[in-house]
């Protein structure tokens, strides 16, 4: 890195500042610039003194009242004006700048931005922003102010000021995309647009540079992915794979028939398998549709081939359960397999001994969290890996455990209801199936959407579901804050419940701040149905399978995406038992109404993603948030589904043309690509 594009350049960037940057992933100036802002806060008129809100940010002006007085506390100078304007007069507070007396005692307009707090002797503005001569407010005004991802230590002030800097160096000249599409695309170039999405001073103006950013991100990320898959996925297929008699008889014995759907998979996977060249294959279908034993039966096949196959699942609840129906599947049909059990949470002295296993091929079906792919696991012959519940899994942990074997074959599990077109440009290195059909003995779940005032007619009704025998779910609200108050949360809730129902219902919780042991036991204890009502956080969102579970009830389920919520039913109506969703809401707004209204009308995953994103629209630009299904910086493969269709179509143009990358005006992308795909190797193998 030359000096010139450290951070450590900037003004006012010392070593320190420099390490919380640091923190920040931030070292070069080009990092800070493309550090977009989490979202931004609009200088609105302000108000008069008397609508000052309790609890909210606001701007006012008028004119110093009476003294400003600075009073030494032990430990806080805390200095106290009272600002006055012709509907009435309002405390404001500042807390360790004394100076404040001097500068703000000449007389004249003030303006104060900040919140405003109820305290003891009524409303007070703590520790606004000063815009001295109000002037200085005027400047600003409309505008939208960028509010950055703090890091202890950092404000955000001192990031807008650095940002502001940054932005000096930014030039056309740094721009990746080649200017053809840009210019096809009607994309802002690159230094304007830079600058508009940390400082717009419109909606229009943001919206206008963030598209050019999604698009960006969309190019690169589909790029990245179609030229790993030019350098290694063209593999040609080294193994040997057999049809084996023992999964035909496995598949006899088992209590159920595959449906239609799980054959048509079944079919393509072994036929990818003993194909020229390694599967890459993407199984798509909605929760409970039944992808767990496709995974299964590809695991048998290498394993019954000699090979070893690998199964990754994104928690540890999750891996131990689809490890304990394996080796209760291997002993029942008696298959000559053994399989081992990786996780993250098991002793120094457990992993050694796994390791070995693992090394020595003594075992063949390998079942684990993140801890498949750390550096110091070495395969014996690893010919097929398999993820489950990819979107919880960047591209990048795909990938390295695909390295970990010399081009295993690759399946990938996912629930996530992406409308095929889109999985198409998204997962351009995948082969797609679909698993369209839920087993027959499948009853519909019912569901109800209710307020709070239900409580009790729920709590009776969970209580004569378990009375015959079955168990439920209560999902507590997800407190942001924390997750030790989450954890109180649902602790309280449970304690309450169990309370109400009496004791011979054994109630029990589950959160993320337990310790991981702690978790297992009770997910197995409520597997044996030990436990009748498991009051959880989100934590056993993702695959959990107790099929006599049949009463999932979501508290404040207005907190939830709805492809959330879709996922948290599909906890239930996994078995023969008519199963029943209860979404309870406190709110009554007619948005509210309107999407859990989908829920209660609909158990179709991919109905609900793309009614998901009517509802959202591509207006709702304010709301970025983590779609949480690939970590993409500003795009959501949803609502910028539009955007992501061009970048695909410009992507597969471009590679027709120029197939490398290698003309003039295409080498900064492919460096810019190199890099990225260098990173996300660095990454991976930390
Ligand atoms: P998901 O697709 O959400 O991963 P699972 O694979 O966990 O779903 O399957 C859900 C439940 O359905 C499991 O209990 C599984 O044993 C059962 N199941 C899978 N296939 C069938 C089938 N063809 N007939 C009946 N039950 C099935
Ligand atoms: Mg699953």
């Amino acid at each position: 890195m030359n000096e010139k594009s450290s951070i450590s350049a900037l003004k006012g960037v010392g070593e320190k500042t420099e390490q919380m940057f640091q923190k920040l992933n931030i070292r070069r100036i080009d990092d800070l610039i493309r550090y977009y802002p989490a979202r931004y806060e609009i200088f609105e008129e302000p108000v008069p003194i008397s609508e000052a809100k309790e609890g909210k940010t606001c701007t006012v002006a008028g004119t110093v009242f009476g003294r400003i007085q600075v009073s030494a506390g032990k430990r806080l100078q805390v200095t106290t004006l009272h600002l006055k304007d012709i509907t009435g007069t309002l405390k404001v507070i500042w807390f360790r700048m004394p100076f404040l007396r001097n500068t703000l005692s000449r007389g004249g307009l003030l303006i104060l931005r900040g919140r405003v707090v109820r305290r003891r002797e009524g409303l007070v503005m703590e520790h606004p922003e000063i815009y001295y001569p109000a002037e200085k407010y005027t400047e600003k005004l409309h505008t939208m102010q960028p509010v950055y991802h703090l890091t202890n230590g950092l404000t955000n002030n001192a990031i807008i000021k650095a940002v502001h800097q940054a932005l000096e160096y930014a030039n056309d000249n740094q721009d990746i995309l080649p200017a053809n599409l840009s210019s096809a695309r009607g994309l802002l170039p690159y230094r304007e647009a830079v600058a508009k999405m940390h400082f717009p001073k419109s909606k229009e103006e943001y919206i206008e540079a963030r598209e050019r950013f999604v698009y960006e991100e969309f190019l690169v990320f589909i790029l990245a992915l179609r030229r790993n898959r030019q350098d290694e996925n063209r593999a040609g297929n080294r193994f040997y794979f057999y049809d084996q008699p023992e999964i035909d008889r496995f598949l006899r014995e088992i209590p159920f028939e595959l449906t239609g759907a799980q054959n048509r998979v079944w079919d393509e996977i072994r036929h990818d398998m003993q194909g020229d060249y390694v599967m890459s294959r993407l199984v798509q279908g909605d929760v409970g549709s039944g992808k767990t034993i496709l995974a299964f039966l590809s695991l048998f096949l290498a394993g019954l081939n000699g090979y070893q196959g690998a199964m990754m699942a994104p928690t540890e609840v999750l891996a131990r359960q689809h490890y304990a129906n394996l080796i209760s599947m291997l002993d029942e049909y008696h298959l000559p397999l053994k399989a081992e059990l990786l996780t993250g949470s098991m002793t120094a002295a457990q992993k050694r001994r796994a390791y070995a296993r693992i090394e020595s091929g003594e075992v063949s079906i390998i079942i684990g969290t993140h801890a498949l792919i750390q550096e110091k696991v070495t395969y014996h012959d690893l010919a097929l890996v398999v993820t489950d519940e990819q979107h919880r899994f960047g591209v990048k942990q795909r990938e390295a455990l695909a390295g970990k074997g010399s081009m295993p074959h690759i399946l990938v599990m996912s629930a996530t209801p992406i409308p095929r077109s889109l999985a198409i440009i998204l997962y351009g290195d995948l082969d797609i199936s679909v698993v369209d059909e839920l087993p027959k003995n499948r009853l519909p779940i019912k569901n109800c959407v209710v307020d709070t005032g239900y409580r009790e007619k729920a709590y009776a009704f969970m209580r004569r579901q378990v009375a015959e025998g079955r168990q439920c779910y209560v999902i507590c609200p997800m407190v942001e804050e924390s997750e030790s108050l989450e954890a109180e949360n649902v602790t309280d809730y449970a304690r309450m419940l169990s309370e109400e129902l009496g004791g011979s219902i054994h109630v029990e919780c589950l959160h993320g701040k337990m310790k991981q042991q702690e978790k297992d036991e009770i997910m197995e204890a409520f597997g044996r149905n030990e436990i009748q009502i498991l009051v959880s956080t989100t934590v056993i969102e993702v695959g959990i399978d107790v099929p006599n579970a049949t009463v999932m009830m979501i508290e404040n389920s207005e907190r939830f995406g709805l492809a959330q919520l879709h996922q948290l039913r599909g906890r239930v109506g996994r078995g023969k038992y008519q199963s029943y969703c209860i979404f309870m809401t406190s709110s009554d707004s007619d948005e509210t109404k309107e999407r859990l209204d989908i829920l209660n009308h609909s158990n179709d995953g991919f109905f609900i993603a793309s009614e998901d994103l009517r509802l959202r629209g591509p207006g709702d630009l304010f709301g970025i948030r983590q779609s949480g299904i690939l970590d993409f910086r500003i795009a959501d493969i949803f609502q910028d589904a539009s955007i992501l269709k061009k970048a695909g179509e410009d992507a597969s143009g471009l590679l027709e043309e120029d197939p490398l990358l290698e003309e003039p005006d295409h080498r900064k992308l492919r460096e810019y690509i190199d890099a990225k795909l260098q990173q996300i190797m660095l990454e991976t193998t930390l």
